[in-house]
């Protein structure tokens, strides 16, 4: 096996145990729909294969695609991917009409942008479970008036339910990284609490208030918002973005986008 590459974020899992609770977690059923996003040198595969005998994987390091072809090849079929998950087409996947289950031990470099792409998908996932930092689970589930709480947390709980499952130490993998991990659990809403009704004006505002985080609404919506329209709106826009819920950044393009069309 090659040594593991930074640049990758190869973390490699050989703690049996916690890969065990992760599979549990995962519960794999035959019949159902998996990819996983990173598959290494098969830590989670090999397991995921054994119990279905079926699994699809995308993985950009060539190097590591041949050895894991042969590791799992006598208990099922993995189909790989090669190639950069940033870029992968997750729609192009689905054959039939079953939902994807999106699981992995996440490069951590691009842990962030990887979420922010899937959230694109939302719609044809049931759920995804994720080995990331700590510190990013507790970004996707933070609740407002908190320091963790910014444009992930939002876009994430607009469109999923977000379950922090339990924290793995880095002694767990090989190399250790410098950060403490967490498994976490998203599963997309079929009918949205909060739907927005134009979506791509929800999530520039959204991306516009914590841009500028420290700066009230007023100022850093001051292009889409003026305080005519603040009046109409029922939020107040001396508030800074971390004040919001998911429901009131709903709300504020919900009536701006009645505004448009009024
Ligand atoms: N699943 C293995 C495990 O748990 O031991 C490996 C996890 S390691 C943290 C992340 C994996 O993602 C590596 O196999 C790495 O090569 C792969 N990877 C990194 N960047 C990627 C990208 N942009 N697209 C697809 N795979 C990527």
């Amino acid at each position: 096996m090659p040594a593991p590459r930074k640049r990758f974020g190869q973390h490699f899992l050989h703690d049996q145990a916690i890969i065990q609770r992760i599979i549990a977690a995962l519960a794999p059923q035959p019949d159902e729909h998996l990819i996983e996003i990173g598959p290494g040198q098969g830590a989670l595969t090999l397991p995921v294969i054994k119990q279905i005998h079926h699994l699809e994987a995308v993985e950009i390091d060539r190097d590591l695609i041949l050895e894991l072809r042969s590791r799992v090849r006598r208990h099922g079929e993995l189909v790989i991917y090669s190639s950069d998950v940033l870029a992968f087409d997750f729609a192009s996947v689905k054959q039939d009409d079953r939902p994807l289950r999106v699981f992995g031990n996440l490069p951590y470099n691009i842990s962030t942008p990887l979420i922010f792409h899937l959230l694109d998908y939302a719609s044809i996932i049931s759920d995804m479970l994720f080995m990331l930092q700590k510190e990013v689970a507790e970004r996707m589930a933070a609740k407002p008036n908190s320091e963790a709480y910014g444009r992930l947390s939002v876009m994430v709980q607009y469109h999923c339910q977000v379950a922090l499952l339990f924290n793995v130490p880095a002694s767990a993998f090989y190399p250790p990284p410098q950060v403490e991990s967490s498994i976490v659990r998203l599963t997309p809403y079929r009918d949205y609490p909060y739907p927005a009704k134009n979506y791509a004006l929800f999530e520039s505002i959204v991306k516009q208030a914590f841009g500028q985080r420290r700066k009230t609404l007023r100022n850093s919506l001051k292009e889409l918002i003026n305080d005519d329209v603040w009046a109409h709106i029922g939020i107040h826009s001396d508030l800074r973005p971390e004040n919001l819920s998911v429901q009131d950044f709903v709300e504020i393009s919900n009536s701006l986008d009645q505004g448009a069309k009024a």
